[in-house]
């Protein structure tokens, strides 16, 4: 007899999750469920279009989704097509792995302006996720402003200056690709409120921004300490000391013919997004870090800009039938184990923290749970699933579909892309015959 057991989302946490099942050796049906007729979540619409490498690992992903107790159901919506509860009653175990895919509110006036943008958006509009195929964000503006000094805000800057041969190899959308090419951004401006200390930066992130072809990266000398000082790990300390240093390079580097600037701003906090409907300026506040905190000074400056991007983190959405911690944005959950018989794993378990690897312990967990409380043979599982599907008139895309439709993004890439992305479900589905 098998425990049955339902993933839902197909993103690493997904994955990990079903990968761990498999290797416990234990005897697992594991169907994973995903809203979009794409599988891995965030590898695809999430990780920059010119980090191909790190995508790789959707390979391993692979692996486990033609493991033979594995079936992958997309296009099918829990929430919509299928509820919790009626997971819940087919499956001996329900596993949530939806992720954190919403925008933390910047919380300032004039946030609801023409022209500002979240990263969950703004990125998923360049990596050709459905949901933001028609974002269609002004890109005429010489300057922009992104708010956050983590590795996303890094990616929407470089993706914003980087030329389109830097970009040959990558799979960013069409869409995104012209829009860019077109646009007259001069100027990048990245704003944290704390110093270069504190930037949450990775090394070879932030290097990469000292290699551009037609962007210089601008760093105030005057903001950079000449030491890391204060308590912290040695891991931190070794990290935060190549920031530092990768800094100081930067500002010995020229500009040279280079027709664009990224300016990496610290001890900026924003404090208003002003202009009439349209952005047309972002008032911030100079800080100063004491303690490791930032404090406002009282002294208040404007940069222009016509557009501004949020990249200061991502909240989950509750999902009927979860217990939700609204202040956190996750699933209330006990190492991953929210009851008996319903898990969760990643970002939507632990806040949206982390890289990609960290979603495995997440996974080992929850497999373990499984295994240690659910006894085989409880719930009908798959057979009974695709009956609710059938009745319900909803059509998943099955990991063959997901073949076909990837085969042909990579038929359609262009000379040295790895794939020309489909960014509408209709597409996709037109592909394989279906109505949209
Ligand atoms: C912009 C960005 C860039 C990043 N770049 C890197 C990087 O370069 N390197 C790195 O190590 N990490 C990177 N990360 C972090 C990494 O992507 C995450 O750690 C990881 O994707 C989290 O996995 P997850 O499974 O919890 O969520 P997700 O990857 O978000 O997967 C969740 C999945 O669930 C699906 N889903 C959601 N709701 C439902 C529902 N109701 N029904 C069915 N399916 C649903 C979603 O469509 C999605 O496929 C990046 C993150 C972001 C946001």
């Amino acid at each position: 007899m098998t425990i049955t057991v339902a993933i839902v989302g197909s993103g690493p946490s997904g994955f990990y999750t079903a990968a761990s099942l498999l290797e416990s050796g234990a005897d697992v049906q594991i169907d994973i469920i995903e809203r979009l007729p794409t599988p891995f979540g965030l590898i695809r619409g999430g990780v920059a279009p010119d980090h191909q490498t790190t995508k790789r690992v959707m390979k391993a992903y692979e692996r486990t989704a033609l493991a033979a107790p594995v079936r992958y159901y997309g296009n099918v919506l829990v929430g919509r097509d299928v509820s919790l509860a009626e997971l819940r009653a087919t499956y001996d175990a329900v596993v949530l792995a939806v992720g954190a895919p919403f925008d933390r509110p910047l919380g300032i006036p004039g946030e609801d302006k023409k022209g500002v943008y979240g990263s969950a958006s703004f990125v998923g509009w360049y990596n050709g996720h459905p949901d933001f195929r028609d974002l269609e964000p002004d890109l005429n503006t010489t300057g922009v402003a992104i708010i956050g000094n983590g590795n996303v805000a890094i990616d929407c800057a470089r993706v914003l200056v980087k030329t389109r041969k830097e970009m040959t190899t990558s799979d960013l959308s069409d869409h995104a690709a012209e829009a860019i090419e077109k646009s007259p951004i001069t100027d990048v401006y990245m704003f944290g409120r704390r110093g270069p200390i504190e930037a949450k930066f990775t090394n070879v992130e932030l290097r990469e921004m000292g290699e551009l072809e037609d962007c210089h990266a601008v760093v105030d000398p005057a903001q950079l300490p000449g030491a890391v000082t204060g308590e912290m790990s040695d891991r931190d300390r070794r990290l935060r000391e190549k920031n530092l240093a990768t800094l100081k390079e930067f500002v010995a580097i020229p500009a040279g013919a280079r027709k664009k600037r990224v300016h990496f701003a610290f001890y900026a906090k924003p404090i208003e997004i002003l202009g009439g409907g349209e952005v047309e300026a972002l008032r911030l506040e100079r800080t100063k870090v004491v303690d490791g905190r930032a404090v406002d000074t009282g002294e208040f400056f404007e940069v222009k800009c016509g557009l501004v991007i949020a990249a200061i983190g991502y909240t989950g959405e509750p999902l009927d039938g979860a217990p939700f911690d609204a202040k956190q944005g996750v699933v209330t959950n006990q190492e991953g184990r929210i009851e008996r018989g319903l898990y969760a794993a990643g970002w939507i378990r632990r806040g949206p923290t982390g890289v990609i690897g960290t979603n495995k312990p997440d996974g080992d967990m929850v497999a373990e749970h499984i295994v240690k409380e659910l006894a085989p043979g409880g719930k009908p599982g798959r057979a009974a699933f695709e009956a609710l599907l059938a009745k319900k008139g909803v059509a998943p895309v099955t990991y063959p579909d997901w073949k076909t439709i990837e085969a042909a993004e990579i038929a359609a890439a262009a000379p040295g892309a790895p794939r020309r992305k489909f960014a509408r479900v209709t597409e996709m589905l037109s592909l394989l015959g279906r109505p949209g």
